[in-house]
């Protein structure tokens, strides 16, 4: 029988960050990871972290303080908001920051320009200054690990793309100087970096090991029964166990039952089932934030990813670049289609009271020939979309395909039009926000031109939008320190949770690019501290 003082389960940013501060603590610690491969969801990520009060914000003269942090968050509670949760966030990102700069190969840097989710409410920062993300990390610091790492090969920043208000192109100077050393970039530098962290501790994770089980001693987790490619075997935890195992997005049943509304192919990795959860509901864990997820719209591709699933494109430039609407079966616009996708999640799961069904789902994107010529979607460059992409010559036979009512699509266009001759769109604001134009024709950023443009060069194109999420948030409830609290409010000793299998600690708010793995650094960090041994705070 294995046993450590600390077993983490898990290996995104959450786990990860866990096992290194829960060893800095003075704990041993095993790490257990159910999927093949290290890196969870993070390693498919842009690897953003929205952390405020952060120095690099500071040392480019960006001014943010902890009550201007704090009264953002409290702006966009809607009642969800636990706030000691939220301060032990906002208080801890810097010390966060500095401790993984110290303690691991791990370096950040300002996303610079990139605008808080909602920058209008009070705190909020319409030029950016919360959201960082990792260096570029070379892979050939990690060896074997390097081939044993989620997420496709990528030596690109989110600052040097389109959405992080780059190009998207690199040189091949850039691109030959960066394949010395394998060097990657966005949640792949992370997790690399982090396991670097995790590796020169001593920390191996043991992969392809699902935790089914945990131990409990009158009333104490003492340790979990994990599935291994020699069957059951049993790790005793001495002080803790930390569930970092990521959503239930993955299991339909707990979807169904907890989720305020439907998702569909999710674009996050399939071995993300809720296991977590299961384990804590099963010792009396209390529950909190389970209707909610970082909600995303996603649209089909042919055939399945690299994990096994049904292939998908995040929709983020495609719905905010001009000259694209998007409309619902009666062939109307329905929301501010530049929104950020996590407040999008709301459009997708509005209820039409009459039909008794969800009003705008199914929807479709719609745009013109000259919104391909100038800025191509979908994975292609200008001038080209994929195959699987509906089009036609006019919209009145691009709306029979879809199955749209006679004329609808029409005069949706006309009204899109007339709008943007204006320069203002008066039904649902688009462009109105210092975010809206972020992610689209960027010379035009911040006017409303960035995200707004007539429909009117055929042929016309459509795509079918379908609600979604990055990953769950609901969860066990924590403490500040990352501790499982019961259904009577009382700490579960020796259990923890961080990252998107805990209740998420900032409610239903996506602050900003980065916010949900900003939050899973901070309470991996104080969760791991915790359960290694440290005092609480
Ligand atoms: C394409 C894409 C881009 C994104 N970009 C960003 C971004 O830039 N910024 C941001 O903040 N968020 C982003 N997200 C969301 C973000 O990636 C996740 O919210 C975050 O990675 C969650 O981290 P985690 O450590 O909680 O979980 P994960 O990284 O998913 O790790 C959980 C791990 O637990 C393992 N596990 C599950 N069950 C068990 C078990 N029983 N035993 C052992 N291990 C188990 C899983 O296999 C997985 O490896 C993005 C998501 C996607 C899909």
């Amino acid at each position: 029988m294995q046993e450590f003082d600390v077993v983490v389960l898990g290996s995104g940013a959450a786990g990860l960050t866990a096992a290194i501060a829960a060893h800095d603590a003075g704990a041993t610690v095993g790490l257990y990871e159910k999927y093949e491969k290290v890196g969870g969801t993070t390693g498919l990520s842009g690897g953003v972290a929205w952390m405020p009060l952060n120095p690099f914000a500071a040392a480019a003269g960006v001014n943010d303080t902890r009550d201007e942090a704090l009264a953002y968050l409290n702006s966009l509670s809607n009642g969800m908001l636990s706030l000691a949760m939220a301060e032990a966030f906002v208080d801890t990102c810097p010390e966060t920051i500095e401790w993984l700069e110290h303690a691991t190969p791990l370096r950040l840097q300002l996303v610079k320009g990139f605008p808080d989710y909602h920058p209008e409410r009070p705190g909020g920062k319409p030029s950016g200054g919360r959201s960082i993300e990792p260096v570029l990390f070379a892979y050939d610091a990690l060896g074997a690990w390097a081939d044993r790492i989620t997420g496709p090969e990528n030596p690109t920043t989110i600052s040097e793309s389109p959405l992080g208000g780059g190009t998207g192109v690199l040189t091949p100077e850039a691109l030959q100087e960066r394949s010395q050393g394998r060097r990657q970039g966005c949640g792949r530098a992370m997790i690399g970096a982090l396991l670097k962290g995790c590796l020169d501790r001593g920390i191996a994770p043991v992969t392809g090991a699902r935790a089914r089980s945990l131990l409990v001693e009158q009333g104490r987790i003492t340790g979990v029964t994990i599935d291994g490619a020699e069957g059951p075997v049993t790790v005793r935890a001495r002080r803790g166990v930390v569930l970092a195992t990521g959503g239930f997005e993955w299991d339909a049943g707990l979807t169904r039952d907890f989720l305020k509304g439907p998702i569909r192919h999710p674009p996050s990795l399939p071995s993300n089932t809720g296991d977590g959860l299961k384990m804590a509901m099963k010792v009396g864990a209390r529950l909190g934030n389970m209707r909610e997820a970082w909600w995303a719209p996603v649209a089909k591709a042919p055939g399945l990813n690299a994990y096994g699933v049904q292939a998908v494109s995040l929709v983020l430039r495609e719905r905010t670049l001009p000259r694209s609407i998007m409309v619902n079966r009666r062939g109307v616009r329905f929301t501010n289609e530049a929104a950020n996708y996590n407040a999008l999640g709301a459009a997708f799961h509005q209820m039409d009271v009459s039909n008794f069904d969800y009003a705008n789902q199914p929807c479709w994107l719609i745009f013109d020939a000259e919104f391909v010529r100038r800025y191509g979607g979908f994975g292609l460059g200008p001038g080209s979309v994929p195959d699987w992409v509906m089009r036609d010559e006019s919209l009145a036979a691009l709306a029979g395909r879809v199955g749209l009512p006679d004329g609808a699509l029409e005069a949706s266009v006309a009204r899109w039009n007339a709008q943007v001759a204006q320069d203002r769109d008066e039904d649902f604001g688009r462009g109105q926000s210092a975010y809206d134009g972020w992610s689209g024709d960027q010379q035009y950023h911040p006017q409303p031109r960035a995200t707004l443009g007539p429909i009117d060069t055929g042929p016309f194109y459509a795509v079918e939008i379908m609600g979604s999420c990055l990953g769950t948030n609901g969860g066990p409830r924590t403490t500040i320190d990352g501790e499982v609290i019961d259904t009577d409010d009382a700490v579960i000793p020796g259990l923890f949770a961080a990252g998107n299998a805990m209740a998420s600690a900032t409610g239903m708010i996506y602050g900003g690019a980065g916010g949900t793995l900003g939050p899973a650094l901070v309470f991996g960090y104080r969760a791991g501290r915790r359960a290694g041994g440290a005092e609480r705070r």
